[in-house]
Protein backbone atom coordinates (compact mmCIF):
# COMPACT_ATOMS: atom_id res chain seq x y z
CA UNK A 1 0.00 0.00 0.00
CA UNK A 2 0.77 3.68 -0.53
CA UNK A 3 -0.17 6.46 2.10
CA UNK A 4 -0.26 9.49 0.47
CA UNK A 5 -0.36 12.01 3.44
CA UNK A 6 -2.06 15.55 2.70
CA UNK A 7 -0.10 18.77 1.46
CA UNK A 8 -0.75 20.04 4.82
CA UNK A 9 0.37 16.97 6.94
CA UNK A 10 2.68 17.87 10.12
CA UNK A 11 5.28 15.77 11.22
CA UNK A 12 3.22 14.60 14.11
CA UNK A 13 0.52 13.35 11.39
CA UNK A 14 3.00 11.40 10.13
CA UNK A 15 4.60 10.21 13.28
CA UNK A 16 1.18 9.02 14.14
CA UNK A 17 0.41 6.66 10.58
CA UNK A 18 4.12 5.46 11.62
CA UNK A 19 3.17 4.02 15.21
CA UNK A 20 -0.27 2.51 13.87
CA UNK A 21 1.52 0.82 11.54
CA UNK A 22 4.04 -0.34 14.01
CA UNK A 23 0.99 -1.35 15.99
CA UNK A 24 0.69 -3.75 12.79
CA UNK A 25 3.36 -5.45 13.34
CA UNK A 26 4.79 -3.56 10.11
CA UNK A 27 7.84 -0.95 9.58
CA UNK A 28 7.52 2.28 7.73
CA UNK A 29 9.47 3.60 5.02
CA UNK A 30 8.84 7.81 4.55
CA UNK A 31 9.16 9.46 1.35
CA UNK A 32 9.41 13.09 1.42
CA UNK A 33 8.07 14.34 -2.12
CA UNK A 34 7.86 18.18 -3.80
CA UNK A 35 3.82 18.49 -2.86
CA UNK A 36 2.98 15.08 -0.61
CA UNK A 37 4.61 13.00 1.90
CA UNK A 38 4.22 9.14 0.73
CA UNK A 39 4.50 6.24 3.34
CA UNK A 40 5.00 2.70 2.52
CA UNK A 41 5.01 -0.20 4.45
CA UNK A 42 7.64 -2.52 4.99
CA UNK A 43 6.02 -6.19 5.74
CA UNK A 44 2.98 -8.08 5.07
CA UNK A 45 0.13 -5.69 4.03
CA UNK A 46 -2.75 -8.31 5.01
CA UNK A 47 -1.77 -7.09 9.17
CA UNK A 48 -2.47 -3.75 8.18
CA UNK A 49 -6.11 -2.00 7.99
CA UNK A 50 -5.85 0.57 5.08
CA UNK A 51 -9.42 2.01 6.58
CA UNK A 52 -8.44 2.50 9.89
CA UNK A 53 -5.64 4.22 8.75
CA UNK A 54 -7.54 6.13 6.60
CA UNK A 55 -9.40 7.47 9.57
CA UNK A 56 -6.10 9.16 10.43
CA UNK A 57 -5.61 12.99 10.74
CA UNK A 58 -3.32 13.89 7.72
CA UNK A 59 -3.71 10.97 5.16
CA UNK A 60 -4.98 11.59 1.87
CA UNK A 61 -5.32 8.12 0.65
CA UNK A 62 -4.33 4.62 0.73
CA UNK A 63 -4.07 3.13 -2.58
CA UNK A 64 -2.77 -0.12 -3.14
CA UNK A 65 0.59 -1.49 -5.20
CA UNK A 66 0.39 -4.02 -7.50
CA UNK A 67 4.24 -5.22 -7.58
CA UNK A 68 6.07 -7.14 -5.14
CA UNK A 69 8.50 -4.34 -5.24
CA UNK A 70 6.62 -1.95 -3.74
CA UNK A 71 9.11 0.65 -2.35
CA UNK A 72 10.88 0.54 -5.61
CA UNK A 73 7.71 0.82 -7.87
CA UNK A 74 6.68 4.33 -9.76
CA UNK A 75 3.40 3.67 -7.71
CA UNK A 76 5.02 4.36 -4.85
CA UNK A 77 7.59 7.12 -5.93
CA UNK A 78 7.10 8.73 -9.19
CA UNK A 79 9.88 11.13 -9.58
CA UNK A 80 13.49 9.68 -11.09
CA UNK A 81 15.97 9.17 -8.24
CA UNK A 82 19.59 10.77 -8.47
CA UNK A 83 22.00 8.85 -6.87
CA UNK A 84 25.23 10.75 -5.59
CA UNK A 85 28.23 8.68 -5.59
CA UNK A 86 31.12 11.40 -4.50
CA UNK A 87 30.73 14.22 -7.05
CA UNK A 88 28.94 12.05 -9.80
CA UNK A 89 25.71 11.90 -10.00
CA UNK A 90 23.53 8.69 -11.80
CA UNK A 91 20.18 8.98 -13.28
CA UNK A 92 17.38 11.58 -13.75
CA UNK A 93 18.28 14.01 -16.50
CA UNK A 94 21.91 13.53 -15.64
CA UNK A 95 24.04 12.60 -18.76
CA UNK A 96 25.54 9.13 -18.93
CA UNK A 97 27.35 8.22 -16.44
CA UNK A 98 30.79 6.30 -17.27
CA UNK A 99 32.45 3.77 -14.83
CA UNK A 100 35.47 2.00 -16.10
CA UNK A 101 38.32 0.74 -14.74
CA UNK A 102 40.66 -3.22 -15.15
CA UNK A 103 38.36 -6.18 -14.34
CA UNK A 104 40.80 -7.27 -11.27
CA UNK A 105 43.14 -5.03 -9.13
CA UNK A 106 46.45 -6.33 -10.36
CA UNK A 107 48.93 -3.90 -8.68
CA UNK A 108 49.23 -0.45 -7.64
CA UNK A 109 50.68 0.84 -10.90
CA UNK A 110 48.64 -1.44 -12.94
CA UNK A 111 45.54 0.38 -11.55
CA UNK A 112 47.01 4.43 -11.72
CA UNK A 113 48.30 3.53 -15.46
CA UNK A 114 44.91 2.10 -16.46
CA UNK A 115 42.89 4.61 -14.32
CA UNK A 116 44.62 7.66 -15.75
CA UNK A 117 43.98 6.80 -18.84
CA UNK A 118 40.12 6.02 -18.46
CA UNK A 119 39.91 9.35 -16.75
CA UNK A 120 41.31 11.17 -20.24
CA UNK A 121 39.24 9.06 -21.93
CA UNK A 122 36.06 10.34 -19.77
CA UNK A 123 34.99 8.27 -17.61
CA UNK A 124 33.45 9.88 -14.43
CA UNK A 125 34.37 6.35 -12.07
CA UNK A 126 36.60 4.15 -11.08
CA UNK A 127 36.16 0.14 -10.77
CA UNK A 128 38.22 -2.35 -9.89
CA UNK A 129 37.78 -6.00 -8.45
CA UNK A 130 39.70 -6.79 -5.12
CA UNK A 131 37.38 -9.62 -3.81
CA UNK A 132 36.68 -11.36 -6.93
CA UNK A 133 33.88 -14.08 -7.83
CA UNK A 134 35.68 -16.61 -9.79
CA UNK A 135 34.75 -19.59 -10.99
CA UNK A 136 37.82 -21.48 -10.90
CA UNK A 137 39.53 -21.71 -7.48
CA UNK A 138 42.34 -22.44 -9.66
CA UNK A 139 42.46 -18.63 -11.36
CA UNK A 140 43.64 -14.93 -9.57
CA UNK A 141 41.31 -14.63 -6.42
CA UNK A 142 42.20 -10.73 -6.32
CA UNK A 143 44.21 -8.81 -3.89
CA UNK A 144 41.65 -8.69 -1.32
CA UNK A 145 42.23 -5.58 1.23
CA UNK A 146 45.76 -4.69 -0.70
CA UNK A 147 43.63 -4.03 -3.58
CA UNK A 148 41.30 -1.83 -1.56
CA UNK A 149 43.86 0.32 -0.77
CA UNK A 150 45.36 0.95 -4.27
CA UNK A 151 41.49 1.71 -5.43
CA UNK A 152 41.23 4.32 -2.72
CA UNK A 153 44.76 5.61 -3.36
CA UNK A 154 44.42 5.92 -7.21
CA UNK A 155 40.49 7.59 -6.50
CA UNK A 156 41.90 9.97 -4.39
CA UNK A 157 45.05 10.90 -7.06
CA UNK A 158 42.70 11.07 -9.65
CA UNK A 159 39.69 12.71 -7.91
CA UNK A 160 37.39 9.80 -9.11
CA UNK A 161 34.74 8.02 -6.79
CA UNK A 162 35.37 3.98 -7.24
CA UNK A 163 33.20 0.94 -6.99
CA UNK A 164 34.29 -2.69 -6.26
CA UNK A 165 32.45 -5.63 -5.67
CA UNK A 166 32.04 -7.30 -1.96
CA UNK A 167 31.56 -10.38 -2.29
CA UNK A 168 31.05 -11.81 1.35
CA UNK A 169 29.18 -10.12 4.30
CA UNK A 170 32.19 -10.19 6.10
CA UNK A 171 33.96 -7.82 3.70
CA UNK A 172 31.15 -5.28 4.02
CA UNK A 173 32.92 -3.02 6.77
CA UNK A 174 36.19 -3.27 4.94
CA UNK A 175 34.95 -2.72 1.17
CA UNK A 176 32.83 0.25 2.67
CA UNK A 177 35.82 1.55 4.70
CA UNK A 178 37.96 2.27 1.09
CA UNK A 179 35.15 2.43 -1.79
CA UNK A 180 32.72 5.24 -2.42
CA UNK A 181 29.60 2.63 -4.14
CA UNK A 182 29.51 -0.82 -2.99
CA UNK A 183 28.75 -3.21 -5.62
CA UNK A 184 26.67 -6.65 -5.66
CA UNK A 185 27.74 -8.99 -8.61
CA UNK A 186 24.99 -10.69 -10.28
CA UNK A 187 26.17 -14.21 -8.36
CA UNK A 188 25.09 -12.99 -4.87
CA UNK A 189 21.76 -10.97 -6.07
CA UNK A 190 19.67 -13.79 -4.04
CA UNK A 191 22.41 -13.24 -1.13
CA UNK A 192 19.52 -11.70 1.70
CA UNK A 193 22.54 -11.22 4.04
CA UNK A 194 24.47 -9.97 1.73
CA UNK A 195 21.85 -7.44 0.75
CA UNK A 196 20.79 -6.12 4.09
CA UNK A 197 24.40 -6.15 5.49
CA UNK A 198 25.35 -3.93 2.42
CA UNK A 199 22.12 -1.95 2.82
CA UNK A 200 23.35 -1.28 5.91
CA UNK A 201 26.26 0.83 5.29
CA UNK A 202 24.65 3.64 4.03
CA UNK A 203 26.93 3.96 1.12
CA UNK A 204 25.90 3.91 -3.16
CA UNK A 205 25.26 0.09 -3.80
CA UNK A 206 25.44 -1.00 -7.90
CA UNK A 207 23.42 -4.07 -7.40
CA UNK A 208 23.66 -5.93 -10.62
CA UNK A 209 20.88 -8.36 -12.53
CA UNK A 210 21.29 -12.09 -11.48
CA UNK A 211 21.78 -13.79 -14.57
CA UNK A 212 18.82 -16.25 -14.20
CA UNK A 213 17.10 -13.64 -12.79
CA UNK A 214 13.25 -12.49 -14.03
CA UNK A 215 13.14 -8.96 -13.53
CA UNK A 216 10.59 -8.70 -11.37
CA UNK A 217 12.51 -11.17 -8.95
CA UNK A 218 15.44 -8.89 -9.39
CA UNK A 219 13.67 -6.15 -8.27
CA UNK A 220 11.80 -8.00 -5.24
CA UNK A 221 15.37 -8.45 -3.99
CA UNK A 222 16.43 -5.21 -4.90
CA UNK A 223 13.51 -3.71 -2.59
CA UNK A 224 15.55 -5.15 0.33
CA UNK A 225 18.04 -2.62 -0.08
CA UNK A 226 15.23 0.13 0.19
CA UNK A 227 13.31 -1.97 3.06
CA UNK A 228 16.44 -1.70 5.31
CA UNK A 229 16.95 2.31 4.81
CA UNK A 230 19.48 2.65 1.42
CA UNK A 231 18.00 4.21 -1.18
CA UNK A 232 20.79 5.23 -3.05
CA UNK A 233 20.72 2.38 -5.57
CA UNK A 234 21.90 1.87 -8.86
CA UNK A 235 20.47 -1.28 -10.81
CA UNK A 236 22.47 -2.89 -13.30
CA UNK A 237 21.73 -5.05 -16.09
CA UNK A 238 24.96 -7.37 -16.50
CA UNK A 239 23.71 -10.10 -19.16
CA UNK A 240 21.71 -13.11 -19.28
CA UNK A 241 21.82 -16.63 -19.10
CA UNK A 242 22.16 -17.73 -23.41
CA UNK A 243 20.63 -20.58 -25.20
CA UNK A 244 22.46 -23.60 -24.45
CA UNK A 245 22.12 -25.79 -27.80
CA UNK A 246 24.87 -27.88 -30.06
CA UNK A 247 26.16 -24.59 -31.73
CA UNK A 248 28.88 -22.64 -30.63
CA UNK A 249 28.15 -20.38 -27.66
CA UNK A 250 29.01 -16.47 -29.88
CA UNK A 251 28.75 -14.68 -26.41
CA UNK A 252 29.34 -14.61 -22.78
CA UNK A 253 25.60 -13.57 -21.72
CA UNK A 254 22.75 -12.30 -23.42
CA UNK A 255 22.70 -8.30 -22.92
CA UNK A 256 18.75 -8.20 -22.16
CA UNK A 257 18.60 -4.76 -23.73
CA UNK A 258 14.72 -4.86 -22.78
CA UNK A 259 15.23 -4.60 -19.45
CA UNK A 260 16.70 -1.09 -19.54
CA UNK A 261 13.03 0.71 -20.60
CA UNK A 262 11.28 -1.97 -18.74
CA UNK A 263 13.31 -0.70 -15.41
CA UNK A 264 12.78 2.51 -16.37
CA UNK A 265 8.97 2.13 -16.50
CA UNK A 266 8.72 0.21 -13.60
CA UNK A 267 10.95 2.24 -11.49
CA UNK A 268 12.57 5.79 -10.46
CA UNK A 269 15.80 4.14 -9.65
CA UNK A 270 18.86 4.77 -12.06
CA UNK A 271 19.64 1.79 -14.38
CA UNK A 272 23.02 0.86 -16.07
CA UNK A 273 24.18 -1.72 -18.20
CA UNK A 274 27.30 -4.01 -17.87
CA UNK A 275 28.37 -4.59 -21.61
CA UNK A 276 31.70 -5.96 -20.86
CA UNK A 277 30.76 -9.22 -18.47
CA UNK A 278 27.70 -9.35 -21.03
CA UNK A 279 29.01 -9.67 -24.01
CA UNK A 280 32.60 -11.29 -22.57
CA UNK A 281 34.03 -10.29 -26.38
CA UNK A 282 35.85 -6.44 -26.78
CA UNK A 283 34.10 -6.30 -30.10
CA UNK A 284 30.79 -6.56 -29.11
CA UNK A 285 31.20 -3.82 -26.14
CA UNK A 286 31.18 -0.91 -27.94
CA UNK A 287 27.46 -1.46 -30.00
CA UNK A 288 26.15 -2.94 -26.86
CA UNK A 289 27.15 0.23 -25.08
CA UNK A 290 25.34 2.14 -27.76
CA UNK A 291 22.32 0.04 -27.88
CA UNK A 292 22.43 0.86 -24.01
CA UNK A 293 22.37 4.78 -24.16
CA UNK A 294 19.84 4.30 -26.76
CA UNK A 295 17.79 2.20 -24.87
CA UNK A 296 17.68 4.69 -22.06
CA UNK A 297 20.79 3.43 -19.97
CA UNK A 298 21.75 5.80 -17.13
CA UNK A 299 25.22 4.98 -17.86
CA UNK A 300 27.47 1.81 -17.97
CA UNK A 301 30.19 -0.32 -16.46
CA UNK A 302 33.33 -1.26 -18.61
CA UNK A 303 36.39 -3.00 -17.91
CA UNK A 304 39.36 -1.56 -19.59
CA UNK A 305 42.94 -2.60 -19.50
CA UNK A 306 45.96 -1.10 -21.53
CA UNK A 307 47.69 -4.71 -21.58
CA UNK A 308 44.65 -7.03 -22.34
CA UNK A 309 47.38 -9.74 -22.93
CA UNK A 310 49.25 -9.40 -19.35
CA UNK A 311 45.36 -9.14 -17.84
CA UNK A 312 44.80 -11.29 -14.83
CA UNK A 313 40.92 -11.61 -15.39
CA UNK A 314 38.65 -11.37 -18.43
CA UNK A 315 41.22 -10.33 -20.75
CA UNK A 316 39.00 -11.08 -23.98
CA UNK A 317 36.98 -8.36 -23.03
CA UNK A 318 38.99 -5.44 -22.11
CA UNK A 319 38.62 -2.81 -24.36
CA UNK A 320 42.00 -0.90 -24.92
CA UNK A 321 41.95 2.97 -23.54
CA UNK A 322 41.54 4.26 -26.98
CA UNK A 323 38.48 2.17 -27.52
CA UNK A 324 37.23 3.39 -24.51
CA UNK A 325 37.23 6.73 -25.80
CA UNK A 326 35.44 6.66 -28.91
CA UNK A 327 32.75 4.34 -27.18
CA UNK A 328 32.36 7.70 -24.99
CA UNK A 329 32.50 9.95 -27.45
CA UNK A 330 29.69 8.06 -29.85
CA UNK A 331 27.35 7.26 -26.63
CA UNK A 332 27.25 11.07 -25.72
CA UNK A 333 26.11 11.76 -29.42
CA UNK A 334 23.51 9.06 -29.23
CA UNK A 335 22.43 10.27 -25.83
CA UNK A 336 22.73 14.00 -27.20
CA UNK A 337 20.54 12.89 -30.51
CA UNK A 338 17.60 11.60 -27.96
CA UNK A 339 18.00 14.20 -25.30
CA UNK A 340 19.05 17.46 -27.44
CA UNK A 341 21.10 18.50 -24.45
CA UNK A 342 24.21 17.16 -22.47
CA UNK A 343 25.94 19.64 -19.82
C1 LIG B 1 32.37 -7.57 -12.09
O1 LIG B 1 31.76 -6.53 -12.38
O2 LIG B 1 33.57 -7.58 -11.75
C2 LIG B 1 31.65 -8.86 -12.14
C3 LIG B 1 32.22 -9.99 -11.72
O3 LIG B 1 30.42 -8.78 -12.67
P1 LIG B 1 29.14 -9.78 -12.57
O4 LIG B 1 28.81 -9.91 -11.11
O5 LIG B 1 28.11 -9.05 -13.35
O6 LIG B 1 29.57 -11.08 -13.21
MN1 LIG C 1 35.37 -9.04 -15.07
Amino acid sequence: MSIIMKTNATDDDVKAVVKMLEGFGLRADISKGEYHTVIGEIGDEKKMDAELIKTLQGVKDVIPIQVPYRLMSRSYIDNDITVKVGNTKIGGKEPPVYIAGPCSIESYEQLSRIGIKVKEAGANMLRGGAFKPRTSVHSFQGLGTEGLKHLRRVGEELDMPTVTEVRSELDVEIVAEYADMLQIGARNMYNQDLIEAVAKQNKPVLFKRGFSAQIDEYLSFGERLIAHGNRNVVLCERGITPLGGAFKQQTRYTLDIAAVPVINSETPFPVITDPSHASGRKDLVVPMARASIAAGANGLIIEVHDRPQEALSDANQALHPDVLKELIKSCNDIYETLNRKIG
